[in-house]
C-alpha cells in the first residue's frame, strides 16, 4: 500500500463536498472588468482559508484587494500558491446552456463563469489541504497564497504589490495558478510565459470628418497616415522593423528544440480547427511550428478603426483614425523599452503626429526546464495520470509571471485541471470532476515530497 492510499481515500469521499465548496465560490460573481463582486469575493476566499488554519489578510491595492494567506507546516521548507480570484465577463449570456453563476453538474463536469480559471484551481488545492491535514493532522511544509482579483485585467497593481511585501512571500518554491492537460489527456508543464506590451495608436488630422470631395486633395486623411505608420512597424517578411526590437531576443537553446520536437505536431490539427491554409514564413508544422509558435515576439494589429463602415457607400475623409496592437515579447525583452523604441521609430519616420497609449504590459519570464522543482512536479505526476507531465519551454499567452521569477527568484511550475473544452474566457466555462480530483491528488504529493 502506497503512503497515498489514506490521502486518496479521503479526496475521493469527499469530492461531493468539495465541489459543493466551489460552488458557491462560483456563485458569487467576481468580474473584474466590470468591478462587479471584487471585495465580496475576497471576503469569500479569506474565509476559506481562515477555516483551514490560514492566517489570513485582505490587503488592499490601487485596484482589487489581494488575499494573503499563510499556514506553518512541518518541514520550514514554503511552497507559494498563485491564484486569481476574478473572472472573465460572462457575456454573450445567450450562449450559456445554464446560467454563468448558477453553477451546474451534468455529464460530469461544473459549468460556471470561473470554475476553471480560476476558482476550479484554488478550491481543488485547498482540497488537497484538506486531505493533508485530515490525515496528518499537520501540513508537510508551510504554504502561502497570494490571491489576486485583477488577473483578467492584465494584474495592474500585481508587480508593485509584490515588491512592496516582499518579505511575506518569501518561499522556496511557486505552482502557477493554472495548468491544463492535452487532448491525449497527457498533463502539461508550461515553463514560462511571453510578455506583453499592449499600445492603442491613434492619429488626428482634423476637428471633424470632411465631405471627401473638399478635402480628398488639400487636407490629410487620418486613417492613411495610421495605415502608413503602421506599414512602417512590419515588412511583409514578418520582420519586425523597429530598430533595435531583437536586441534583447534570447534564441532557444538545444534543450528547447528537444522539448518541442517530442511535442505532438499541431500543423494538422491548427489547420483543420482554425480554418488556415498555410502558416507564415513557409512553415510546415513539427518542433519548428512550435519553436516559432512561442519564441518569436510579434507585432499583432489586433484592430482598426477609422471613417465610415456601415452599408453602401458614404465619401467622407476621416478625421481619426486608430488601431490597438499588441507585441508578444519573449526572453529578455521588456514592455517599457519596447514602448520607447516604437516612440523613437514612429519619430524617426515622421509620424510625431501619431500618439501612443500604452494599455498594460507584463515582461516574459520563464524556469528552467531541469530544474529539481519542476522534475518534482512533473514526476509526481506519473502515479496519478499514469504518465509524468510533459515539459514545453514556454507558452504563447501572457502572465504576471515575471515578479515570481525575478523579484522574488522562484522556480515557476504550472499544474491544473483544464482541459482543451474547458472553455476559458466562452460560455459554457466548465471543468471535468475527473480531472478536478486528479488535480487535488497531484497537488497533495507535490506538498509531501516538496516537504521532504
Ligand atoms: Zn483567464
Amino acid at each position: 500500500m502506497s503512503e497515498y492510499t489514506l490521502l486518496d481515500a479521503y479526496l475521493e469521499s469527499n469530492l461531493e463536498a468539495s465541489l459543493q465548496e466551489l460552488a458557491r465560490l462560483v456563485a458569487q460573481p467576481s468580474v473584474a472588468a466590470q468591478n462587479w463582486g471584487l471585495q465580496e469575493c475576497a471576503s469569500l476566499v479569506a474565509e476559506m482559508l481562515h477555516r483551514r488554519g490560514f492566517r489570513v489578510e485582505v490587503m488592499p491595492t490601487g485596484g482589487a484587494p489581494v488575499v494573503l494567506a499563510e499556514r506553518k507546516g512541518r518541514s520550514d521548507k514554503t511552497l507559494l500558491f498563485y491564484n486569481h480570484y476574478d473572472v472573465q465577463p460572462p457575456e454573450p449570456l445567450e450562449l450559456w446552456e445554464t446560467p454563468p453563476f448558477e453553477p451546474s453538474i451534468r455529464d460530469g463536469k461544473m459549468y460556471g463563469r470561473g470554475v476553471s480559471d480560476d476558482k476550479g484551481h484554488l478550491v481543488a488545492r485547498l482540497f488537497a489541504l484538506d486531505a493533508l491535514l485530515a490525515t496528518e493532522g499537520e501540513l508537510p511544509c508551510n504554504v502561502k497564497f497570494i490571491i489576486e482579483g485583477e488577473e483578467e485585467t492584465s494584474s495592474l497593481h500585481l508587480h508593485e504589490f509584490i515588491l512592496q511585501n516582499k518579505e511575506r512571500l518569501q518561499a522556496d518554491a511557486c505552482i502557477w495558478e493554472f495548468g491544463y492537460v492535452d487532448h491525449r489527456d497527457v498533463p502539461m508543464q508550461y515553463l514560462g510565459l511571453r510578455g506583453i506590451c499592449y499600445v492603442e495608436l491613434s492619429v488626428e488630422t482634423a476637428a471633424t470628418d470632411v465631405h471627401s470631395g473638399l478635402g480628398g486633395s488639400i487636407f490629410p486623411n487620418a486613417a492613411w497616415r495610421l495605415v502608413w505608420a503602421l506599414h512602417t512597424l512590419k515588412g511583409m517578411d514578418e520582420r519586425i522593423r523597429i530598430p533595435g526590437f531583437y536586441d534583447a531576443v534570447r534564441p532557444p537553446s538545444a534543450r528547447d528544440w528537444e522539448l518541442m520536437a517530442a511535442l505532438p505536431d499541431v500543423a494538422e490539427e491548427y489547420r483543420k480547427r482554425y480554418g488556415v491554409r498555410e502558416f507564415i514564413k513557409g512553415l510546415q508544422g513539427g518542433a519548428e511550428l512550435h519553436i516559432e509558435e512561442v519564441f518569436s515576439p510579434t507585432c499583432t494589429i489586433c484592430g482598426l478603426t477609422s471613417g465610415y463602415q456601415g452599408a453602401g457607400a458614404k465619401t467622407v475623409l476621416p478625421a481619426r483614425a486608430s488601431a490597438k496592437v499588441d507585441f508578444r515579447l519573449v526572453p529578455d525583452q521588456h514592455p517599457q523599452d519596447i514602448l520607447q523604441k516604437l516612440r523613437a521609430h514612429l519619430d524617426r519616420e515622421g509620424f510625431s503626429d501619431v500618439q501612443i497609449r500604452f494599455l498594460g504590459g507584463e515582461p516574459p519570464a520563464r524556469t528552467d526546464p531541469d530544474h529539481p522543482f519542476i522534475n518534482l512536479v512533473v514526476e509526481t505526476a506519473r502515479p496519478v495520470y499514469g504518465v509524468p507531465m510533459q515539459k514545453v519551454p514556454m507558452t504563447g499567452g501572457s502572465g504576471p509571471i515575471y515578479p515570481f521569477v525575478h523579484e522574488l527568484g522562484l522556480p515557476v511550475a504550472t499544474a491544473g485541471l483544464g482541459y482543451p473544452d474547458t472553455r476559458a474566457h466562452a460560455p459554457n466555462e466548465n471543468i471535468r470532476i475527473d480531472l478536478y480530483l486528479k488535480h487535488a491528488r497531484h497537488m497533495a504529493r507535490v506538498i509531501c515530497e516538496f516537504a521532504r
